[in-house]
């Protein structure tokens, strides 16, 4: 059976926004019954944030704030580390349109429902007044319409699905970062996407999302090799970082004496070792990662 979903390459995302605009060009002061109700050109909500998020507007969790519009493909700032050794990369998040969708649960009425095709359909009468189905999804993309009463949200242009076309946001995309397809079918761009390692986000949240990812910062260390005395950068020294399972990963300096890990299987805290003919073997502990650990002198 059918099961449509994105995979999202945040490598080959630019920021540009376009997917935002073609959404909003499509959505705002345009219904597709029975899937959507106009979309609002401002809006009042509540700020929530994913554990990892950084807020794009500085509200707090929780906090009333009034800005333009609905996002239904929202482009947030995913960072690990800090300036300047941070890993950045923009992450557009429309509707997950999970296999389990949280936000079905305290819907009455059947306010939402999921399509045989799988997409997460809140349904824009039936769901009159029910400001508790927004609460209900962990991953802040629904957005409640004062003026209509009503939540909202992406429906992966369901409506365009019907005829045959790709969501807006996938088209308008110049960098072909959003792909669009159906994850039943092997064959697709997307399968092949997600068999090549794409990832889901928050899949602590159990809700089976049918959107994935490609070039999520990972957990990572970095430093620089130098001679203790003149300072002069060490290249190929061998480089073991060992977890506390006693797992371990080897790279070797470059001609800057850097070394970087990225992909590591986890956060927390590792052992380091610097190997490099005619200077002293050096290990260390390295309490946490996302962390560049500067020059380290040998
Ligand atoms: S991401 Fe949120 S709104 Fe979308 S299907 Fe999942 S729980 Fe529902
Ligand atoms: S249109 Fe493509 S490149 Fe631009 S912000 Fe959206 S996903 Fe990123």
């Amino acid at each position: 059976m059918t099961s449509y979903g994105f995979v999202i390459d945040t490598d080959k995302c630019i920021e540009c926004g376009l997917c935002l605009t073609a959404c909003k060009d499509e959505y705002v002061g345009n219904s597709y019954p029975p899937y959507s109700a106009a979309q609002p050109d401002t809006q009042y909500g509540y700020y929530r944030t994913t554990p990892g998020w950084i807020p794009d507007d500085g509200a707090a969790k929780g906090q009333a704030w009034v800005k333009p519009g609905q996002n239904w493909i929202n482009i947030v700032e995913m960072n690990r580390g800090t300036y300047p050794h941070a890993h950045t990369r923009y992450v557009p998040k429309p509707c997950m349109q999970c296999e389990d969708p949280p936000c079905m649960k305290p819907a009455t009425g059947g306010a939402v429902y999921k399509r045989d095709d799988g997409l997460v359909i809140i349904d824009p009468e039936k769901s009159v007044g029910q400001e508790q189905i927004v609460e209900a999804c962990p991953y802040g993309v629904i957005f409640w319409n004062e003026d209509l009463r009503i939540p909202q949200k992406c429906t992966f242009c369901a409506h365009l699905i019907d005829q045959g076309k790709n969501p807006k946001c996938a088209d308008a995309c110049p960098v072909t970062a959003i792909q669009f397809g159906d994850l039943s079918d092997p064959k697709s761009a997307v399968s092949q996407l997600v068999a090549g390692g794409a990832v889901q986000l928050n899949p602590e949240f159990g809700a089976r999302p049918k959107v994935y990812y490609v070039g999520l910062p990972t957990p990572f260390v970095s430093g620089k090799v130098v001679d203790a005395v003149s300072k002069a950068y060490l290249e190929g020294a061998k480089v073991t970082l060992t977890d506390s399972g006693g797992r371990s990963v080897t790279t070797t300096t470059d001609n800057y004496g850097d070394f970087e890990f990225n992909d590591l299987a986890s956060s927390g805290s590792y052992q380091l070792k610097i190997e490099l003919a005619s200077y002293n073997a050096k290990t260390m502990p390295v309490p946490k990662t996302d962390t560049d650990l500067g020059e380290i002198p040998l």
